[in-house]
């Protein structure tokens, strides 16, 4: 299955990890903390997230949350409102997961 060998950081088409959203699955939503779904981060702009996220952009959010955003329709808004900042929980959250997945060897130098 993941037998790809390449390290093209090139135009990376879009990160597709089940495995990833699986972590996120039953995690503490971002919001109320209580058992999330995955729910990708769209239109956050700016930096580079653009329309159609891949997973490495998924966020948990409890059902209730998540329906509450997509019917809030601004995502933007509604997470200014929470006071969250997805973008940069995405991040961090996805390089962990990357941490945890690849063997980690300490060389430090
Ligand atoms: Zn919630
Ligand atoms: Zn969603």
């Amino acid at each position: 299955m993941m037998s790809v060998m390449t390290r093209s950081r090139f135009k990376i088409p879009r990160i597709k990890s089940e495995k990833y959203l699986n972590t996120l699955r039953g995690s503490p939503c971002l919001v109320c903390r209580r058992g999330a779904e995955a729910h990708h981060l769209q239109h956050v702009g700016e930096r580079g997230v653009g329309r159609k996220s891949g997973d490495n952009w998924a966020v948990p959010l409890c059902h209730e949350c998540h329906m509450g955003l997509h019917r809030f329709g601004g995502e933007r808004t509604w997470w200014d409102i929470e006071g969250i900042d997805p973008i940069s929980w995405a991040k961090r959250n996805w390089d962990r997961f990357n941490d945890h997945s690849d063997k980690r060897d300490d060389t430090t130098g």
